[in-house]
């Protein structure tokens, strides 16, 4: 029994409207009206310098090691508290990870810790904003330039939120959006590469483009176009762009209903907190963007017995990442697995509650007094 589920994709009428469009403007392949309709929103919402539709948030990934010429024995510095693809595209490359913990109160990576972690062979740092809160992201900036490095903005879960009055994915020399459903505003399986660093956009347009120069040919800029550079087919389809764009026109109603929504958890939870256990704050330079509404929990056991509880009441609430340092892969290449007590804490004790554009604040409420009930039962004896 499931009634109240975590996650429920957006969905409106315009989305229909705009793909049977896509397909009488005779164009569904990718690089289409859409993507550029797509392209231009973020560029003049958020003045990103340049934006590249791709298929996924992990393929946006991807081209950031394809620009930043990771190569075997490049070392990428990132949290271990995140999901496989901030890794995997660095990996793929031969790159090795060097994971960073979790701050003791909060998911998202320590950014003191980043120093200890960069060596001759550093070449990035990949910054997850975790839950679409921002990390302190003049801390970061300041250590990339002192040492020479890139900032790549792992910005999947952020769209529309902000550090210092800066949209997230704009900051750092490159940044990467998802539009996967699991995000507030999703075409199903979708991302987007941002390029913030001028000096990458013309390599970026031929990575994108099966590392040719098609993009310079649309132009007019070549009589034909060739393989020029390496890159694969990161364009997403034209059908998909015009899903995207319908809810992008629709993006200020999405994010007010999910910044009500989570609003709400952390009203009621500020007022009645049971002891021991903690829910998000926000830093002074953060933004809430309405992604996602956590508890902490005391241990596995605690955790485990509450998700139980939910389900029982008909509440889908879910845990979150595995941190990458303890996982299978980490472990089958790396010499030495680093000890990260506060990932590994997030991994047996964070539980996300649901939130999504369809929950009504009875839900809300709901749940809320259902976590409360919870806690007043003694359910070490379940
Ligand atoms: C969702 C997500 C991704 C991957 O995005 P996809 O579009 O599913 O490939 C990468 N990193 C983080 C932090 C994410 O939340």
């Amino acid at each position: 029994m499931s009634k109240l589920s975590f996650n429920k994709p957006f969905h409106c009428e315009t989305e229909f409207d705009y793909i049977r469009d896509a397909f009488k403007r005779n164009h569904v392949s990718g690089n289409g009206y859409y993507t550029k309709l797509c392209h231009r929103f973020f560029e003049n919402r958020y003045g990103f310098k340049k934006c590249f539709l791709t298929t996924s948030g992990t393929d946006a990934l991807e081209m950031c090691a394809l620009l930043l010429d990771i190569e075997k024995d490049d070392e990428v510095i990132m949290p271990s508290f995140t999901f496989v693809s901030s890794a995997l595209a660095f990996v793929r490359q031969g790159a090795k990870i060097r994971f960073i913990d979790s701050q003791q109160d909060f998911p998202g990576m320590d950014e003191r810790l980043i120093e200890n972690e960069i060596t001759d062979k550093t070449k990035a740092i990949v910054v997850v904003h975790y839950a679409g809160i921002a990390c302190n992201m003049n801390k970061v900036m300041d250590i990339a330039q002192r040492h020479n490095l890139y900032v790549v903005e792992d910005a999947a879960q952020c769209i529309d939120s902000f550090y210092n009055k800066k949209p997230l994915g704009g900051i750092g020399h490159l940044g990467c959006f998802s539009f996967h459903e699991t995000k507030n505003i999703h075409c199903g399986e979708g991302g987007m590469l941002i390029v913030n660093d001028e000096k990458f956009v013309r390599r970026a347009e031929k990575i994108w483009e099966k590392g040719t120069n098609r993009v310079d040919f649309h132009r007019n800029e070549v009589s034909k176009y060739e393989w020029v550079e390496t890159g694969s087919s990161f364009l997403p389809s034209d059908i998909l762009a015009a899903m995207l764009f319908a809810q992008l026109e629709k993006m200020d109603e999405i994010q007010n209903r999910r910044k009500r929504i989570w609003e709400r958890y952390h009203a009621f939870f500020s007022m009645s907190i049971p002891e021991g256990i903690s829910y998000p704050s926000l830093p002074a330079y953060a933004t809430n963007n309405g992604h996602l509404f956590w508890l902490i929990l005391k241990d596995k056991q605690q955790r485990d017995q509450l998700l139980n509880y939910y389900k029982s009441k008909g509440i889908h609430a879910v845990f979150h990442y595995q941190s990458l340092h303890a996982s299978a892969f980490y472990r089958s290449v790396a010499k030495d697995i680093p000890c990260l007590p506060y990932a590994e804490k997030f991994s047996v004790c964070l539980i996300r509650l649901p939130l999504h554009f369809y929950l009504t604040f009875d839900d809300v409420d709901y749940i809320c007094n259902e976590t409360l009930n919870f806690f007043k039962t003694d359910n070490s004896l379940a």
